[in-house]
């Protein structure tokens, strides 16, 4: 924190906005192991095998590459689950239409045959169904089926992991899960699937990013008066959400709603309630003198903005 060295004018010159109410939402929506959505009673129930209809298209070989790919599905999914949960409960999925890690890899695990056909791909066809390359799915059926395409599957360079990551991408086509090609393509859950595998299994390490490694806040550009000081910051610590602030001013009048604070700020404190408390702390002080008057949020609510004006003069 910086203290300003003279008043500083009641400005709102720097916003800071941490993301601490999606948190507490996410927090909300977990699911704990015991309940219907968890994967806990379903991790042993994929299926695990791969079909082919008679008019596959898959040759021998192609057959028993996808065998091998399944193979490689089943040991690092299918037997143990916790891996990629892990995984995709520290990414960052968009859209997920509000779907857990546990409910992902709950559906990828349904007890369902996977049936596999191969095909060549070509991408110069007119957009639809026929545009693709590597693989495709029909979205949202009630079981799984997918087509691969005979070269990128025969592909020596392809490892079996990558193939398999890409299975997974297609299957979730079938639970419902799609995407668009532009910059949301990366985070959808189908690729994140395909990500978490390719990384759990050694193939790629995942490279999109974590939610462990996100910054806790961001700050806003500055507006508003600026000429007197530079911006200051007062933060509340990690786990306690802003509640409240205490101002004094010049003139501070008690409103029927709150405290409005008028003319010159010469104080200023952050409140801080911690998470599913109801104690409410101090967090720093800037400037000095003054009577302090109180505004907390009520307790479950915490700021998530701050409205301020200067004059033409900066005060
Ligand atoms: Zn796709």
């Amino acid at each position: 924190m910086k203290t300003p060295s003279a008043p500083v004018p009641p400005s709102l010159r720097s916003r800071r906005c941490a993301s601490i109410a999606g948190a507490i939402t996410l927090v909300a929506r977990c699911y704990s192991p015991g309940d219907a959505d968890s994967t806990g009673s379903a991790s042993q129930a994929i299926n695990g095998t791969v079909t082919f209809p008679n008019n596959s298209g898959c040759n021998a070989d192609q057959q028993q590459r996808v065998r091998d790919v399944m193979q490689v599905v089943r040991t690092a999914v299918v037997n143990d689950p916790s891996a990629l949960t892990a995984c995709l409960r520290d990414a960052v999925t968009s859209p997920s239409w509000g779907h857990s890690a546990e409910h992902i890899v709950s559906r990828l695990l349904q007890n369902l045959p996977t049936e596999v056909q191969c095909d060549n791909s070509n991408p110069g066809r007119t957009y639809g169904q026929d545009n693709w390359i590597n693989a495709h799915a029909p979205l949202s059926i009630a079981d799984e089926r997918i087509v691969f395409d005979r070269t990128f599957l025969m592909d020596a360079t392809n490892t079996t992991a990558r193939l398999g990551s890409v299975l997974l991408h297609e299957v979730m086509h079938n639970k419902g899960d799609t995407h668009t090609f532009d910059t949301e393509y990366r985070h959808s859950v189908n690729e994140q699937v395909e990500r978490c595998f390719r990384d759990i299994t050694g193939d790629q390490t995942f490279d999109l990013a974590r939610r462990s490694t996100m910054p806790t806040e961001s700050e806003l550009q500055t507006f508003g008066s600026d000429g007197v000081d530079e911006p200051y910051a007062i933060a509340c610590p990690t786990s306690a959400p802003m509640a409240g602030q205490s101002i004094a001013t010049t003139t501070t009048i008690f409103s029927t709603n709150g405290v409005i604070s008028q003319g010159q700020l010469q104080r200023l404190q952050v409140r801080c309630r911690a998470a599913n408390g109801s104690t409410v702390t101090t967090a720093g002080t800037a400037g000095s003198g003054g009577t302090l008057a109180t505004d907390d949020c009520p307790q479950g609510e915490v700021v998530v903005g701050v409205r301020g004006y200067a004059d033409a003069n900066h005060v």
